[in-house]
């Protein structure tokens, strides 16, 4: 099963992402989280991308295809994958066509005016990675669940959200119409809790 988690940055993919892969053991792959893994590192693809990150702008689109496409070539990705970020613009969603389409598209919809507060108050645990946000476990600074220490994603700040939903509204957006036209898009409410998400994306999945 191929399968592509679409939607606004703050819309939940990459906790959905991590939910469905361990249910369904596809590979997880979030292109943002190959870029912070690259930034942390401080490879040359990480310091060349760092600010455009941080401003919340993409990056460039050949090297996010070449990256995916030498990624979908390892063997976890044998039975499929599930992409968590790519694709983000019509480019990239053609190079995705052209040497592994999806079979279906799940767009997470969340209403614009909420998703600033969802992504300001978003906190990640440096050692298992969870996501979680303050509006739920409060203003804490360890994980809840491993005790890790929280922190807050660099490009998480009201500036570079605006610029990320802007980016979204004018290149992700069109991907909508772009799958609708295939008929692989699949729409699911995600302005709702985590469990219920997860049970509609499973129904739309099976
Ligand atoms: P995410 O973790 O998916 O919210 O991505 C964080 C940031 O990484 C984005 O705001 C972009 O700067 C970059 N990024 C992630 N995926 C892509 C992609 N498919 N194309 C270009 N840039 C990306």
């Amino acid at each position: 099963m191929k399968i592509v988690l679409l939607g606004a940055p703050g819309s939940g993919k990459g906790t959905q992402a991590a939910l469905l892969s361990k249910q369904l053991k596809l590979a997880h792959i979030s292109t943002g989280e190959i870029f912070r893994d690259n930034i942390r590192r401080k490879t040359e693809i990480g310091l060349k991308i760092k600010e455009i990150i941080d401003g919340g702008d993409l990056c460039p689109d050949e090297l996010t295809i070449e990256i995916v496409r030498q990624r979908l070539l390892e063997s976890d990705c044998e039975n499929g994958y599930l992409l968590d970020g790519f694709p983000r613009n019509i480019a990239q969603a053609k190079a995705l066509d052209d040497s592994n389409a999806p079979d279906k598209v799940i767009e997470l919809y969340i209403p614009l005016q909420k998703i600033e507060k969802r992504i300001t108050g978003r906190r990640l645990c440096s050692k298992c990675e969870s996501s979680f946000n303050t509006s739920v476990i409060g203003d804490v600074k360890v994980c809840p669940k491993c005790g890790g220490e929280l922190y807050i994603r660099g490009d998480d700040n009201a500036e570079s959200v605006h610029e990320r939903l802007a980016v979204y509204e004018s290149q992700t957006a069109p991907l909508i119409d772009y799958y609708k036209k295939q008929g692989k898009l699949f729409t699911v409410d995600a302005d709702l809790p985590i469990e219920e998400v997860f049970e509609s994306v499973l129904q739309v999945i099976k």
